[in-house]
């Protein structure tokens, strides 16, 4: 299986999969898919089922990574699924699970992980992937990152211990839950460098940008990234689909719905590939919060990005986005992969408008038949009433994301647009939120033991002004040191 950019041209060069695996974008700005969808059928799943039955997730991740994965040796992958996917880090050797609640709804539970939420399932695989890779190149790699909150501890947990890896994260001072905070400072390794910089979630990320835009600085100290955008995230969270998929069947011939809490469009991107390959998916339930940016575009065919002033901090805060990075990946497959139209709406089109306009277009009226996408909003009443709703009726207490999933999945399931079973993707757990939780049933989650004490731990972070030569200087004098 080979990769091209989803802004490249028909006769463009395709990439290996450890090629694109350490990159973000491609060199022309696009973002990397692979060639083809790999097609499975009924058998290919029955023997999965087995496979799940039998040996647990690692396993099945395995078989499945292994359709796209075809320059590591199918020993050596197994051996990465199973150190990425282990009972110690997410629970059991199921890894996930559904529970089923009232009216056609099942929880698909993915974030039994270290840091409590979906972010996890990706993140732990990517860590050994990277270590697998720089070990086989002799190279190393400092991902210098920014978060507002789950991805920033999900990707340091995974990288805790890899010795080629080196981290700095990048959080806005303050600005972070109790919860997230600790997650993060609490980590005690050199390798590992938290950094709070006094400024908002975006001005962190332009002091990203800015380092990546220094390419001698660039090259001199192998700065990576590990945002949503890389392909290896996309592909390790299609396994959970199969899996889920497995855990709420019987048989081959049943089709099931996934309604998908989303931001960047990375997760419900990984069902659109699952779907593509064949897995039996009814509908794709896409779930925004007030920051609605998909949603309307599912709705009208035009996607407007909206700037930082118009983007909104809610209680589903993961999902606050005002661009989704990972959406040009769906419309390169919307236009027939056509890689020269998709470099001109994503290239010129959008930054030179803010917005793509497919609503005229025949792709765009064959969307929901083609494709089984279906989208809806869910706003802060929405989750609070959700959250106590399903806490009165079936006792599971979901967090502020899940509750946006669920919000939507019932309201389609009311309309009749979807049919039950809808799987709705539990993407973080409750205590990871307990403001908004207490806010819904005027009580607070029990907290896991696993998480018990978190806030006080002692704190490893560094204070920094918003300033990049600041950055370079620190990035600089701690990788002297490690
Ligand atoms: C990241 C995240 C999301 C959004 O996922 P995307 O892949 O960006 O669409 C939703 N919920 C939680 C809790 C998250 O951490």
């Amino acid at each position: 299986m080979k990769y091209v950019s989803t802004r490249g041209a028909a006769d463009a060069p395709a990439r290996s999969f450890s090629d694109i695996l350490l990159e973000g974008l491609a060199p022309d700005g696009g973002l990397y898919v692979p060639q083809s969808y790999p097609r499975i059928d009924a058998a290919t799943l029955a023997s999965w089922r087995e496979l799940r039955a039998t040996q647990g997730y690692a396993a099945l991740a395995a078989a499945v990574l292994e359709l796209f994965i075809d320059d590591i040796p199918a020993a050596d992958l197994r051996a990465l699924c199973e150190r990425a996917y282990t009972a110690e880090a997410f629970g059991d050797m199921s890894v996930v699970g559904v529970t089923d609640l009232p009216g056609g709804i099942e929880i698909g539970h993915l974030s039994n992980g270290p840091t409590a939420a979906f972010k996890d399932m990706a993140m732990q695989l990517l860590g050994q992937l990277f270590e697998y890779e720089l070990e086989r190149r002799d190279a190393t790699l400092t991902i210098v990152g920014a978060t507002s909150g789950d991805t920033g501890s999900a990707a340091e947990h995974a990288m805790l211990g890899k010795s080629r890896v080196r981290v700095f994260m990048l959080t806005p001072r303050g600005r972070m839950s109790p919860f997230q905070q600790a997650q993060m400072f609490s980590i005690d390794d050199p390798a590992i460098v938290n950094i709070a910089v006094e400024g908002v979630f975006d001005d962190c990320q332009d002091l990203v940008k800015a380092v990546n835009a220094d390419a001698a600085f660039k090259a001199a100290h192998s700065i990576g990234a590990v945002n949503s955008i890389n392909w290896a995230r996309v592909v390790a969270q299609v396994v959970y689909y199969v899996a889920l998929y497995l855990d709420a069947t019987s048989s081959e011939d049943e089709r099931v719905s996934f309604a998908v809490p989303s931001g960047n469009f990375g997760n419900i991107c990984a069902g659109h590939v699952a779907r593509e390959m064949g897995l039996p998916i009814d509908r794709l339930v896409l779930a925004t919060n007030e920051n609605n940016v998909l949603a309307e575009f599912f709705a009208t065919g035009v996607y407007r990005v909206r700037g930082s002033a118009e983007t909104r901090a809610t209680s589903s805060p993961s999902m606050d986005i005002s661009k989704a990075s990972n959406f040009e990946r769906f419309v390169f497959d919307l236009l027939g992969r056509d890689g020269v139209r998709v470099r001109q709406l994503f290239g010129e089109e959008l930054p030179a408008t803010g917005s793509i306009d497919l609503s005229a277009t025949p792709e765009f009226a064959a969307l929901g038949e083609r494709y089984g996408f279906v989208a809806g909003t869910s706003t802060h009443a929405d989750r609070l009433a959700t959250i106590a709703a399903e806490a009165a009726h079936s006792g599971v207490i979901i967090d502020p994301h899940t509750a946006d999933g669920v919000t939507v999945a019932r309201r389609a399931l009311e309309s009749g647009i979807v049919e039950a079973p809808v799987i709705v993707l539990e993407t973080a757990l409750p205590v990871k939120f307990s403001a908004t939780i207490v806010e819904a049933l005027g009580r607070d989650v029990e907290r896991p033991a696993a998480f018990a004490g978190l806030e006080n731990l002692p704190r490893h972070v560094i204070d920094l002004p918003n300033d990049v030569d600041a950055l370079k200087a620190l990035i600089e004098t701690s990788l002297a040191t490690v």
